[in-house]
C-alpha cells in the first residue's frame, strides 16, 4: 500500500516501523474472515483492513477522532489476521504504535481514564489482587451473577518439589495468576521435576508488563520488564536453561523484550538474551517427549475426552499450533473437535473489561463450539482464557476447566 507519512512521524522510530508495516499491506481483505470483531459486527472499520486504513489516515497526518480510537479499541490484539495474512503483514506491532498514537492524540473521558488507571495498578500488584480476590470468594453469594460468576474457585496448589536436579529452569509466576490459580505453576513443577529439571522462581519478578503495555502505558510496561530482567539475571548468569512461561499471554510478552527494549542503552542485550531464553512450557516438555513417554506408559492409563481451547495468544502471538494437542494425546486423552478453534474468547487480556458486550458475545460463541464434542474436560494454556471461559461454562454446564498441564501432571 503506497504511504506517505507525515512530517511529525516520518522520521521516528515508530514512524519508520509503521509504514514499513503499512506499505506490506495489499488491501487483499483475506484477514476480514478470520477477524472475531469483523465477524460479530460486519462493520469494515471493525477489520484489520480497515483499523491498517484508519491507522494508515492518522499517520499521513489526517486528524483523529474518538472514532479511530473506538474501532482501535475493539479490536481484541488477538493476531489471528496474521496468521491469515499472505503478506506477512505484522498488525500486533502497528496496532500497538497506533493505539499508543492515539491515546495521545484523543485522550480519555475522566471515567474511562479512572477504571483504565485502577486497571493499569490493580492487576498487575500480585498481593493487592489477591486480597481483591479473596474478598470477592467471601462475599460470592451476594454479589450480582454477572460479577460472581467471573470470581473462579479456590485452587489447592498441592506440594511444590524442591529444588533437586543438576538441570534448572526459571518460572515466571506472573501477577494474576499465582492469585487465581497458583496450582499450574505447582503443577508444571511436579512434571518438570518427573522430567530431570527444577523450576526456580526469582523472589523479585511479578508482572510480565502486558497488562500496561496493552493499556497503552509503555513506560510503566518497560519498569515491569526491568524488574524482571534484574530478578533473572542472576539465575541467566548462573547457567539457567530455560524461562519457562504457563500463561501463553504472557509468554508473547516475555518472548517480545527483546524487540521492546532493543533501544534501551542499558538492558538491549539482557532483554534480548531473557527473550531467547523464554519457552513455553509446552515446548519444554515436548523437547523431552522420550522421556514423558516412558513414564506415561507406567501410569494408570485414564481416557478423558477434552475440548482443547488454544489461546490466540500461543496458536496466533506464539506460533506454537499443535504441540499441546500432541501431548494431551500422547498422555491418552481424547481431543473433541472445537469449531473455529481460530477465533478468540474474548478474554484478551483487560477486553473483558473494557469491551464487556463484544467479550460476551465472544465467549458465548466459545462455549457452545467447545461443549459441541461432549468433552469431560475443557483444557487451555493461559490464565485469563480459563478464568473466562471458566465463568461461561459455569453459567451453561458444569464442564470443569483447566490447564492442560495439570492434566498431565494428573497422569503422572
Ligand atoms: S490479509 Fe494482509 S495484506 Fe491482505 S488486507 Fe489483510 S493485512 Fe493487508
Ligand atoms: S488482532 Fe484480532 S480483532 Fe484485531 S484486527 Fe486482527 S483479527 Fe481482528
Amino acid at each position: 500500500m503506497q504511504t506517505n507519512l507525515a512530517d511529525w512521524i516520518k522520521d521516528t522510530p515508530e514512524g519508520q516501523e509503521a509504514g514499513d508495516i503499512l506499505r506490506k499491506c495489499v488491501h487483499c481483505g483475506f484477514c476480514l474472515a478470520t477477524c472475531p470483531t469483523y465477524n460479530l459486527l460486519g462493520d469494515e472499520l471493525d477489520s484489520p483492513r480497515g483499523r491498517i486504513y484508519l491507522m494508515k489516515q492518522m499517520l499521513e497526518g489526517e486528524p483523529v477522532t474518538e472514532k479511530t480510537q473506538l474501532h482501535l479499541d475493539r479490536c481484541l490484539s488477538c493476531r489471528s489476521c496474521e496468521t491469515t495474512c499472505p503478506s506477512g503483514v505484522q498488525y500486533g506491532r502497528l496496532v500497538d504504535i497506533g493505539r499508543e498514537l492515539v491515546e495521545k492524540k484523543v485522550g480519555r473521558s475522566f471515567a474511562e481514564g479512572v477504571k483504565r488507571t485502577v486497571l493499569k495498578n490493580a492487576l498487575p500488584q500480585t498481593a493487592l489482587f489477591s486480597v481483591g480476590l479473596a474478598v470477592g470468594r467471601a462475599m460470592k453469594a451476594i454479589l450480582p451473577t454477572a460479577l460472581a460468576k467471573k470470581i473462579p474457585a479456590k485452587r489447592d496448589a498441592g506440594m511444590r518439589p524442591a529444588p533437586r536436579h543438576a538441570r534448572n529452569m526459571l518460572v515466571l509466576e506472573g501477577c494474576v495468576q499465582p492469585a487465581m490459580a497458583p496450582n499450574i505453576n505447582v503443577a508444571t513443577a511436579r512434571v518438570l521435576d518427573r522430567l530431570g529439571i527444577s523450576l526456580i522462581a526469582a523472589a523479585q519478578a511479578g508482572c510480565c508488563g502486558a497488562i500496561p503495555h496493552h493499556l497503552n502505558d509503555p513506560q510503566e510496561s518497560h519498569a515491569f520488564i526491568k524488574r524482571n530482567i534484574d530478578a533473572w539475571w542472576p539465575y541467566v548468569e548462573a547457567g539457567a536453561e530455560a524461562i519457562v512461561v504457563t500463561a501463553s499471554g504472557c509468554g508473547t510478552m516475555v518472548a517480545e523484550y527483546g524487540y521492546l527494549l532493543r533501544n534501551d542503552a542499558t538492558y538491549a542485550e539482557k532483554a534480548r538474551r531473557v527473550s531467547a531464553l523464554f519457552r513455553d512450557v509446552s515446548q519444554v516438555i515436548a523437547a523431552e517427549s522420550a522421556k514423558l513417554s516412558i513414564l506415561l506408559g507406567e501410569a494408570k492409563p485414564v481416557r478423558t475426552r477434552i475440548a482443547f481451547h488454544s489461546p490466540c495468544s500461543l496458536q496466533h502471538g506464539l506460533k506454537i499450533r499443535g504441540v499441546v494437542e500432541g501431548l494431551l494425546r500422547d498422555a491418552g486423552c481424547e481431543l473433541t473437535a472445537v469449531p473455529d478453534g481460530h477465533l478468540c474468547c474474548g478474554s484478551a487480556g483487560t477486553y473483558s473489561l473494557l469491551q464487556p458486550e463484544l467479550s460476551q458475545q465472544l465467549l458465548a460463541n466459545k462455549v457452545v463450539a467447545l461443549e459441541s464434542g461432549a468433552p469431560q474436560l475443557v483444557a487451555t494454556a493461559n490464565i485469563g482464557c480459563l478464568a473466562h471461559i471458566e465463568s461461561g461454562l459455569n453459567a451453561s454446564s458444569s464442564t470443569p476447566i483447566r490447564h492442560w498441564v495439570e492434566v498431565i501432571d494428573e497422569r503422572l
